[in-house]
Parts: structure tokens; sequence; C-alpha cells
């Protein structure tokens, strides 16, 4: 399986890095050892001093397909849950400073941990989900579904052109502002609604 990720989704997020707002998704590549499931803990690497936490909300391909039509990708997923983009915010502002690809600071193995994934139809309105995030307790990011600037059926249809999807692939959707700093020691909990789907300690 792939990861795939998307940057810049949101515009208050892009704008709080002094980016611009995409015209186009703005896609990265991250590999499968990436992942970090059932809550296991995420080990601080000794590469970065600045590790940020972005909270996003994650689809789950649940068939096969390529060059999907925008209307006809919502036939292509099921589930939605959430993860953490971990990136090594000093190598990434490194790597775009010299023009070089962001694979290291955002595809790292434990990058990317995901919680459990709710269905659809228990979502109800796609447009409209809410999710957070809170770091020892404290709310540090929330985001709307809504806001996205890409939804996930154009970003499907975007990826499609480009990578074929498989079943159990996972798309990271982009993170809303907030972004921040994680340090060892710290707890992070992770919501859609009012369902925790993630939480896991960073050591
Ligand atoms: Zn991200």
């Amino acid at each position: 399986m792939k990861i795939i990720g998307v940057g810049r989704n949101y515009v208050n997020h892009a704008k709080e890095l002094g980016n611009d707002v995409p015209k186009e998704p703005i896609i990265f590549l991250m590999p499968e050892t990436a992942l970090i499931t059932r809550n296991l803990p995420f080990f601080y690497p000794d590469f970065s001093n600045e590790i940020h936490h972005e909270l996003e909300l994650v689809v789950k391909i649940s068939r096969l397909g390529k060059n999907i039509p925008e209307k006809f990708a919502h036939r292509y997923y099921d589930e939605i849950g959430i993860g953490i983009d971990f990136t090594a915010r000093d190598m990434q502002r490194q790597a775009s400073a010299e023009g070089l690809p962001w694979t290291i600071s955002k595809g790292f193995d434990g990058a990317a941990p995901i919680g459990n994934f709710v269905s659809k139809s228990e979502l109800g309105d796609l447009n409209n989900i809410c999710f957070s995030l809170e770091k020892n307790g404290q709310l540090v990011q929330q985001g709307n579904s809504g806001n996205m600037i890409f939804s996930f059926d154009a970003i499907i249809a975007y990826v499609s052109r480009f990578f074929t999807i498989k079943i159990g692939d996972l798309i990271f959707t982009g993170t809303p502002s907030g972004v921040g700093p994680v340090k060892i020691g710290d707890n992070l909990v992770a919501k859609i609604g009012d369902r925790e789907l993630l939480n896991f300690n960073v050591k």
C-alpha cells in the first residue's frame, strides 16, 4: 500500500506557514513504514529538533481505480479516520529553501500515526466533519472538512490521474491551522466529533 499526503489544503494553515493557496493539490508520498497503529508510541527521532504535529482526516481507499472522475470518486472509499502527519519542520524548511523534496521530513519511520476508522454512513455529511487534537489535555488543533480547499473527491480525482489507487491506500488530506511542536513526554489525543480515535505518547 501507499500513503499519499496533501499539502496546504486549508487556507488558514497555508497562511500560518506563509505559503500561497495552491491552485492544484500539492501531493507527496510516504512509505508504509511511516505508519504507527494501535496507539503505539511515537519515538522522537534524533535527526530533527523540530517535529510538528499536523492533524489530518485520512481517507482509506476501498477500490482499485485510475483516472477517476470527481463525480464517481465517492465510490472509492467507505471509511474516514484521523491521523497525525508528523513533520520534521526544520528539515522541511531546509529542503524547501533548496528546492528539494520533502520525502525525509514527511515520510520518516513513525511519521504517520493513524487511529481507528469510521464508516461514511456514521459520519453523515462529509463536508461537515469536525475534528480536533489535544496535546496534554489542551486543545491545539481544530478543523472542519468543509474548509478543505480540495474535497476528498477532488483529491481522489486528481491523484488518480497520476497514481493508480489501490485497496488499503491512505490519503492524508491536509492540516488546518494550529500546527506546533511536540516533545518527549507529550500525550496526543485526536477525535472526530466526540469519538476518540487516536491516543498515544511521544517517547
Ligand atoms: Zn500535512
